[in-house]
């Protein structure tokens, strides 16, 4: 058998959950959950990460930021986990769906402009398996249109496009820690912000609407309900599970990429016959052995 997913395990994560507990403060923002944040923002070059209680909520988060309202229309692959709707149709937008590239299977960027009306307010490009979308080219329609990108980079941790991690290109990017992906922390992710005008109201979002990260920083002595948010911070018991897995995120990328090399050198006889197409890989991108393998029949 061939199991679907192993989700990476390094053995610190129980003494680090210890850790956390030992501090007391295993709400959100503890110390792990900077320590999460930090590693994130200079491994990237993100202006600002902020762990989430998922990826869905991050784009959630994303789409609040955003201000999406009923009729706005947001393009999106017609290919993709359901959460990447998910988050624009519970603020009552209007999902218009682009076919993908059937080389990548990613959002296919020439068929973009046809799709924008004078409702689209968000292109949403979403990395499969770790594989960049063509990000250049998305990025000059949005500028072109003026619209926002927010990146579903919940398969794409490590991920890179000409260099750059794939999550930090658009406005916003949201990562996934769910057990199903590169590093986990059972359930949680993270939004990446590029803009720094974009950060306090951010931190107010995740905050219930309060202004309780100034509190926290001693910027104001009380804090109070100041716009629209919701409950989008994971405990910092799972982000000392994640830390345990940044610590040697390099080594656990390795491993999967190793894993993918094995299984696409085995499986290109199949492909040799025609019966298999193997992923592509565009040269510009640096993929993340996201599935171990991700291959078509023909
Ligand atoms: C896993 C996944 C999500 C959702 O991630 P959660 O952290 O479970 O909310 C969103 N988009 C894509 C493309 C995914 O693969």
């Amino acid at each position: 058998m061939i199991n679907f997913n192993i989700p990476p395990y390094t053995g610190k994560e129980t003494e680090y959950i210890k850790k956390a507990i030992e501090n007391h403060k295993i709400c959100g923002d503890g110390i792990f959950t900077k320590k999460c944040s930090e590693w994130l923002e200079e491994n990237f070059h993100i202006t600002k990460a902020l762990l989430t209680t998922s990826c869905t909520h991050a784009t959630e988060m994303a789409a609040i930021l955003l201000n999406i309202k009923e009729g706005d229309e947001v393009i999106m692959p017609s290919y993709t986990f359901v959460s990447t709707a998910d988050a624009f149709v519970t603020r009552g937008a209007k999902v218009v769906f682009v076919d993908i590239r059937p080389d990548t299977m990613n959002l296919d960027e020439t068929l973009i402009e046809e799709a924008i009306t004078e409702k689209t307010k968000v292109i949403v490009p979403v990395h499969y398996a770790g594989v960049s979308c063509e990000m250049d080219t998305i990025m000059q329609i949005a500028k072109k249109y003026n619209l926002a990108v927010v990146e579903d980079a919940a398969q794409a941790m490590m991920s890179t496009y000409k260099g750059k991690a794939l999550g930090t290109i658009g406005d916003f990017g949201c990562i996934s820690f769910h057990e199903t992906k590169n590093y986990s922390m059972g359930e949680g992710g993270a939004i990446f912000i590029r803009d720094a005008n974009d950060i306090e109201r951010a931190e107010i979002i995740r905050e219930k609407g309060t202004n309780r990260s100034k509190f926290f920083r001693g910027q104001i002595d009380k804090y109070t309900w100041v716009n629209v948010g919701s409950s989008y911070l994971p405990s910092d018991m799972n982000a000392a599970y994640l830390y345990a897995q940044l610590e040697i995120a390099e080594e656990i990328n390795q491993n999967r990429l190793n894993s993918w090399n094995l299984y696409y050198k085995l499986l290109t006889p199949l492909e040799k016959e025609g019966k298999i197409a193997l992923p592509i890989v565009p040269n510009e991108c640096k993929q993340n052995g996201q599935w171990k393998v991700r291959f078509r029949f023909c």
